[in-house]
């Protein structure tokens, strides 16, 4: 099959490897704008469940983003001098760094990657047998079929920018701090040697009263800086990755009533967006990609292939960005809560999404004590080393389980697989959950391939196989 995809981003290469892994022989093209290695952003959560998915889809590049992830630990919300609490842990990893491993593994299997072209129209890929159209939650060539796709863009009210830090926040850290103007906000965590992601977050009208509306970059970040110094404890926070300066943004929701047209076909931030307090979106452009890759394996015939992937991510999408809306909302209104203090804004924040499970609340008043944190981060451990053995990465090291840099590193190891290891995996990630303040865990979005009957099973994918203990 010809296949182009537009966009070079976390769905357009995870898709090309997805197909690659499936078969081989497929022409694939991705065009991508930016010069290889230019990119915006910072870090991007993910969780255990997530790497069981990538670990099932291909082993090669998931060991490569585990060696490029950092730990996280617990979560602390912090308003002004007060500090709260949660237990759990998760992974992050630098955007730019994850997409140098995407692009390196496509490049691998035989993707042909064209770097600095920009795609105003699809008319010269009349040839291709299926356009990807992942050129992110702007898609200029989603644009062009606006009627078709059904697609609806709704402006979030906050402004946002995200940046950098130099301070290495050993906790996923929300901190918020009370200017003249209104409250401003950041959520920070660990994405790489001694760097932190940082995205601040503020009412419009407080944004327009503290003057950030007439900034420059360089300015709002030395203003940041002040504003947040004692969250800081006095470090730098940085505006510029690889790519262009950060700018102040507001979150755009996008959603689309269907997510093919003919022999174009829509995934990753084209097709849907979640609030970023979600932490999601990279790895829901990722599911897309693997049931994108398994519905054209499992359907030889194009149409029928585009409409089960249309189907079925559309459907799983919906409960996933109303989820995304609520939380956005929350932020939105988060003034109302922060008259309360730490501990019960932060216990608000928690079940944001409307999830009470019995005990959550002792179980979080709990986790006030330092004890009871240390048990839940010795807890947090045996789980981690359980999940990597399980997903067969052997030779586990300290590090996994003491939170220092990176995961542990470990070759797959040759075992009997069964053809439906994916399936279960994301099957077992669903009931799975964390109990963050911050983003939601990344079961749910795991999720999303819940009802998967079979597993992608290619000729190489099934020579190639890791070990799993159950
Ligand atoms: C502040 C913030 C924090 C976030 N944090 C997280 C997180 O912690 N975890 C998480 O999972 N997700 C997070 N996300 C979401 C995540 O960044 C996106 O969901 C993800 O990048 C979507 O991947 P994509 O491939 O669909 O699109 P993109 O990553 O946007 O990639 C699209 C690519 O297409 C290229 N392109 C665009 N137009 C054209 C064109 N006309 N021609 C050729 N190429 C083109 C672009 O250069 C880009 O490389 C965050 C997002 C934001 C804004």
């Amino acid at each position: 099959m010809k296949i182009v995809c537009i966009g070079g981003g976390p769905a357009g290469l995870y898709f090309a490897i997805s197909m690659k892994r499936r078969d081989p022989g497929h022409d694939i093209t991705i065009v991508e704008r930016d010069p290889i290695g230019a990119t915006y952003g910072w870090g991007v959560v993910f969780w255990d469940e997530m790497l069981d998915v990538l670990y099932c889809n291909d082993p090669d590049s998931a060991r490569e983003i585990t060696e490029g992830a950092v730990l996280w630990q617990e979560q602390d919300i912090r308003v002004g001098e007060e500090t709260a609490h949660f237990g759990g842990y998760g992974f992050s990893i630098g955007r730019s760094e994850l997409l140098d491993v995407l692009t390196r593994r496509a490049t691998d299997l035989g993707v042909h990657i064209q770097h600095r072209k920009q795609v105003d129209d699809l008319a010269e890929f009349a040839d291709a047998d299926l356009i990807v159209v992942c050129d992110g939650a702007g898609s200029r060539l989603r644009q062009l079929h606006s009627a078709e796709f059904g697609t609806e863009v709704r402006m979030g009210e906050n402004r946002y920018i995200w940046l950098g830090a130099d301070k290495v926040f050993e906790h996923f850290t929300f901190a918020f701090e009370k200017t003249p103007a209104g409250w401003v906000w950041f959520h920070a965590y660990p994405s790489g040697t001694g760097i932190s992601t940082c995205i601040v977050e503020c009412r419009p009208q407080t944004w327009v009263e503290l003057g950030f509306d007439a900034m420059d970059s360089t300015d709002s970040v030395a203003a940041l800086e002040k504003i947040f110094e004692q969250a800081l404890d006095g470090h730098k926070l940085i505006g510029q990755s690889r790519g262009e300066p950060a700018r102040w943004s507001v979150f755009p929701e996008v959603t689309n009533e269907s997510w093919c047209h003919g022999n174009v076909v829509l995934a990753g931030d084209a097709a849907h967006t979640t609030h970023f307090t979600l932490g999601s979106g990279t790895w829901l452009a990722v599911i897309d990609a693997i049931v994108l890759a398994q519905s054209l394996y499992d359907h030889p015939e194009l149409p029928a292939a585009l409409a089960a992937y249309d189907e079925q991510r559309r459907a799983e999408l919906r409960a996933i960005q109303a989820s995304a809306r609520a939380s956005m909302a929350w932020f939105e209104h988060v003034d109302r809560y922060l008259d309360r203090g730490a501990v019960s804004l932060a216990y608000a924040m928690s079940i944001r999404q409307g999830v009470q499970t019995p005990w959550r609340y002792q179980r979080y008043l709990a986790m006030q004590h330092a004890a009871v944190r240390r048990v839940s981060c010795a807890l947090g451990a045996v789980r981690r080393f359980y999940l990597a053995a399980r997903r067969g990465q052997i030779a586990l090291s300290v590090g996994a389980l003491t939170g220092r840099r990176g995961l542990p590193a470990r070759p797959a190891r040759d075992a009997e697989r069964p053809r439906d290891r994916l399936g279960a995996v994301v099957s077992r990630a669903v009931g799975a959950r964390g109990d963050p303040a911050g983003p939601i865990p990344l079961s749910p979005v795991a999720a999303a391939m819940h009802h998967r009957k079979t597993p992608p099973v290619g000729q190489e994918w099934a020579k190639t196989r890791t070990n799993r203990v159950d």
